[in-house]
């Protein structure tokens, strides 16, 4: 851990020209350095150096950041590995802050425990094989329900001797402390001091990482004569989180971001069943109900997922919950239900691995609809329970975080619940106010309790990745990465909103921390002139119409200086580029360098104009807020035209009518606006 002081003395003593001159041969060009870029091929230099802004850019390629950055894209190095380069250059002494006693017996106890974890591992996976009651109950017990040695050997299997100690003794023989034991759970020491093993008599499921590391198992008894739980599972320990594992995660994961499709079943036994019917991408949330942090898990790989249900109603109910969790975090959710009785493994046994494959395909039902199907098979004739299904719906609706998915699932639903598709939708918008409301509150008060961006940066000192770690704390995910990237290519902006979205948050860096003075009242209604930030004029402006960047990296930067603002604090493009983010340090150095500009080519295509950043900022700034608003309006005018062209009943096409007259009214108002101000 280096300290937050010497990381604040490297990043002050370091300049740019000197660490990319050591990689790069860089010509001075009035205030900035030129040179060949190091990230494409290239003969015409277009890498730029700042040493003012302590940044580099390539206007071929697109790579930005400041000097820590450089080496981590140039020698691969992590982000404590690249200040320690440059501390080096500069002779400046890393003072590490040393490791408690107490982190470094955690850092070893974990250690230990996947070591013993691996241990008993493979010692039960070798007595299925090579021990007589191991064949004899354990591996006929596995043949019995179907599992080939292949998938027997892919998950691990195994089985526990059903004597007290077998398993104890045999770790400790091989000197494996009995504490340790203790920890992993896999040994219960009793007060008398008499140990026994915790799975005796049972077959293993051990539980992997995302990695393959075991961390801890489920056992399950064969013996139905004993008054003994069927299932018994590791107790949580400094390496078994159960709420964020998954059952078969380690086997499923590459089918499952192959197939860009995850199924979530209710137990270990489904998992190995349909990855042997061929269906790998398949998981379990095995002895909790799913978790955010399982969901987090299962979006590092894909959005879409479908859940397999046993077919009986309480339980499907129970998991309704579960399933508006997914929804909220912007997956798909799909649900196939099973005939009663049966379940995937069941199904699978009886009918065999294409009739499964084809049943989870074909009955893949979208989950809201299914949702009101099953609630409205309780509601008949009942107009209160339907009043309260309603409500029940149209929450679950608002989860979906796409319009364009919240619209379908209206209609839909409108036509299953026999109500207008009007009255749902002002049900939704009313809900989804609300919703906004609380996200707000909650915004405000989680930006109090973070802390201000100098403390946060030795946070971000992390170590090289760790796979066990859950995503979120580990920076951005491929996929993640993709995105930001893509976001950050100029003329490949989706469309022109988006020009002008970047327009702004251009603004936001490039000027946010200027001021403006604008006409205002005092209290007493006399016109006055108010100073003010234009970091605050933007924020307040979009707020005040209830406005979003399309763009999520966009977005992500805006509500960065909304929530600091909030919390009467000023951002500044300097915070963006102290992330240890790439990406994100990128998109700031690239609007850093270029104040931003549009092709001629994107002007004559979409007859958009752009303001340059030097001529008066006021105007500047004006023009672009309204020319957001112009391109925001147009899109809801054009939306509506479009619902124009479905069938209506005569109430909603007046209503309809009457919503895009206004907004023509709103929109000529601006245009009026625009040309005061280009004209003036
Ligand atoms: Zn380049």
């Amino acid at each position: 851990m280096i300290r937050p002081e010497t990381i604040e003395k490297i990043l002050d003593t370091v300049r740019i020209e000197e660490i990319v001159g050591d990689f790069v041969t860089l010509k001075r060009r009035g205030a900035n350095l030129l040179g060949c870029c190091p990230f494409h091929n290239e003969k015409t230099p277009s890498f730029t150096v700042s040493p003012a802004k302590g940044i580099f850019k390539c206007f071929g390629c697109g790579e930005a950041g400041n000097s820590v950055h450089f080496l981590m894209k140039h020698e691969h190095f992590s982000y404590p590995e690249a200040l320690r380069y440059i501390a080096n250059k500069y002779n400046i002494e890393i003072e590490e802050e040393a490791l408690t006693p107490q982190q470094l017996e955690k850092q070893t106890e974990r250690e230990a425990l996947l070591n013993v974890s691996d241990f008993a591992q493979k010692y039960f996976a070798d007595l299925l094989y090579n021990n007589e009651m191991g064949q004899a109950i354990g591996l006929s017990y596995f043949y019995e329900r179907g599992l080939t040695d292949v998938v027997i050997k892919r998950f691990g299997l195994g089985y526990c001797i059903d004597e007290w100690d077998n398993f104890t003794n045999h770790a400790t023989q091989n000197g494996y402390s009995l504490n340790v034991l203790e920890k992993t759970g896999l040994t219960i020491v009793k007060e008398n001091g008499k140990k026994y093993d915790r799975f005796r008599g049972r077959v293993m499921f051990p539980v992997f990482s995302v990695s393959g590391k075991c961390l801890g198992f489920s056992g399950r008894i064969l013996s139905s004569e004993k008054q003994a739980a069927k299932y018994v599972n590791s107790p949580e320990s400094e390496i078994y989180n159960k709420s964020r594992t998954l059952y078969g995660i380690f086997q499923a994961k590459g089918a499952i971001s192959k197939q860009d499709l995850c199924y979530l079943v209710e137990g270990n036994i489904d998992v190995i069943t349909m990855h042997q019917a061929g269906i790998e991408n398949t998981v379990a949330s095995s002895g909790t109900s799913l978790t955010m942090e399982q969901i987090r898990l299962i979006s590092r790989y894909t959005k879409n997922i479908t859940v397999l249900y046993d077919g009986d109603a309480a339980g499907i109910k129970a998991a309704f919950r579960a399933v508006n969790m997914l929804l909220e975090e912007g997956m798909r959710v799909r649900v196939v239900l099973f005939p009663d009785g049966e379940d995937p493994d069941s199904y699978t046994r009886k009918y065999g691995a294409e009739k499964i494959q084809a049943y989870v395909t074909e009955q893949a039902t979208n989950f809201i609809i299914f949702k009101t199907k099953i609630l409205l098979e309780e509601t008949k004739g009942d107009p209160i329970k339907k009043a309260a299904l309603i409500k029940d719906i149209v929450q679950t609706i608002a989860l979906v975080p796409e319009l364009i998915e919240r619209n379908i699932y209206v209609k839909e639903c409108a036509s299953l619940l026999d109500i207008s598709e009007q009255t749902l939708a002002t049900e939704l918008a009313k809900c989804i106010v609300s919703n906004r409301k609380k996200q707000f509150e909650n915004a405000a008060v989680a930006a109090a309790a973070t802390p201000s961006p100098a403390e946060q940066l030795p946070a971000n000192d992390y170590p090289t990745p760790n796979p066990d770690i859950p995503a979120d704390q580990q920076g951005p995910t491929p996929d993640e990465a993709e995105r930001l990237k893509k976001a950050l290519i100029t003329d490949g902006a989706a469309d022109p909103l988006e020009v002008y979205e970047r327009k702004l948050i251009s603004l936001l860096m490039n000027s946010g921390t200027s001021t403006i003075k604008q006409p205002a009242k005092d209290e007493q209604g006399n016109d006055i002139e108010e100073e003010n930030y234009v970091s605050a004029i933007i924020v307040g402006d979009l707020m005040a119409d209830e406005l979003d960047f399309k763009n999520p990296v966009y977005q992500t930067i805006y509500e960065t200086y909304k929530n600091n603002l909030l919390e009467g604090r000023m951002v500044d493009a300097d915070y963006f580029l102290q992330q240890d983010n790439i990406e994100l340090a990128n998109l700031a150095a690239t609007l850093l360098t270029n104040t931003y500009n549009v092709s001629d080519n994107w002007m004559e295509r979409y007859q958009i104009y752009v303001p340059t950043m030097d001529d008066n900022l006021e105007k500047d700034l004006k023009q672009s807020l309204l020319r957001f608003k112009q391109m925001k309006l147009e899109e809801r005018i054009n939306a509506l035209s479009e619902k124009l062209k479905d069938e209506q009943t005569d109430d909603e096409l007046t209503l309809l009518l009457h919503q895009i007259a206004q907004m023509k009214k709103v929109k000529v108002l601006i245009c009026k606006e625009l040309n005061q101000i280009i004209t003036s």
